[in-house]
């Protein structure tokens, strides 16, 4: 059995800084800070989930690396969490994505070690990728002995690895949290920081981003493509429970473009699609917040893996029409728009 305590490389996931956005703080009149996940060292909060995860079945000898094979399905965080975490136990991992996984990731996976396999037909009742590679999983995982599938969407040990992320966020500041604004995908973020609120009955509001178009919140999702990954999801997961949050607030595509370029453009932080999502969702929201207000909010990872998409003007044109007006979608409120 492998010692399954985190050393290592492993030592450096969460206890991530918690910054203050300054700028934003002065232009909103609210306290504004951000939970900056990009130092997780595989580069995003999803480091967390994977050592949660997997770190209970190493430790019971359900995972050994001398014959184990973890399998998962994903396409860019957990993928890249999960190959740094087998790489150093040197564990077998395969990684089903499909076409869309940008050729950047499949890069980084296969540095770490990890068996890519992509599926490129799509599921032939839906027509969907997403069914399609969930089916190879559940074929690997029939047929591949000791093979283990961690399931991400399922697994309550997603969770409740982000408790430690709302406590690292509690002990970094002196003032009690009023706003939380939290991406949601699997929802694993949001439901382990709102278990740890309501365990230590804190008054934080949980607040969260969802994509406009996503299942989580919306019964009945408007019909538009969703090209930025991260937040938002087509099937509720299993984990999923709609009263998580306090709030939901929607943003599209372009929102997450303008939210990024704000937060970059304001306070120097280069961070991905949901973190833009978060930034937009809080400029929606501060006209109605208590002047002063502390708020938080999560930035699930960097922007290094969106140059080509988000910090493209190419891209963004072509997919999304036009480049975001940075005051004028962003936050109206401040140019004087609203
Ligand atoms: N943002 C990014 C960039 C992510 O990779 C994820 C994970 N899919 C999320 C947000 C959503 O986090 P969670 O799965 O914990 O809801």
């Amino acid at each position: 059995m492998v010692n399954p305590a985190l050393r290592g490389i492993l030592s450096t996931v969460g206890s991530t800084p918690l910054v203050e956005l300054e700028r934003f703080s002065v232009e909103l009149d609210l306290q504004v800070h951000a939970k900056v996940e990009k130092f997780n060292p595989g580069g995003s909060i999803k480091d967390r989930t994977a050592v949660a995860m997997l770190l209970d079945k190493l430790h019971t000898g359900e995972l050994d690396p001398a014959r184990s094979v973890v399998v998962e399905s994903s396409s860019g965080n957990l993928a890249i969490g999960l190959a740094q975490l087998c790489r150093y136990f040197g564990l077998r991992f395969i990684c089903v994505v499909d076409a869309k996984t940008t050729g950047h990731n499949v890069k980084i996976l296969r540095a770490y070690g990890a068996e890519v396999e992509v599926v490129t037909t799509p599921d032939p009742e839906t027509g969907e990728l997403l069914p399609a590679r969930l089916a190879r999983v559940r074929e690997l995982v029939a047929t591949l002995p000791h093979a283990f599938w961690p399931n991400q969407y399922a697994n309550p040990r997603n969770p409740q690895a982000h408790e430690r992320t709302m406590r690292e966020i509690v002990t970094a500041l002196d003032d009690p949290v009023d706003y939380l604004f939290v991406p949601a995908g699997t929802t694993g973020t949001l439901q382990g920081c709102g278990r740890y609120v309501r365990r230590h009955g804190l008054r934080t509001e949980i607040i969260a981003v969802d994509a406009v178009g996503s299942a989580l919140f919306d019964p009945a999702p408007p019909p538009v493509s969703r090209l930025i990954p991260g937040h938002g999801a087509s099937v509720r997961p299993r984990i999923h429970d709609a009263s998580a949050p306090h709030r939901v607030v929607h943003v599209t595509d372009l929102d997450c473009v303008a939210g990024c370029r704000a937060l970059v453009e304001r306070e120097a932080v280069l961070a991905g699609g949901s973190s833009g999502a978060a930034v937009t969702a809080l400029h929606r929201l501060a006209p109605s917040l208590p002047r002063g207000s502390t708020c938080v909010l999560v930035l699930p990872d960097g922007g290094d893996r969106y140059l080509d998409t988000i910090y493209s003007d190419e891209w963004v044109v072509e997919h999304l029409g036009r480049v975001p007006d940075l005051w004028a979608d962003v936050a109206p409120v401040l140019s004087g728009a609203n």
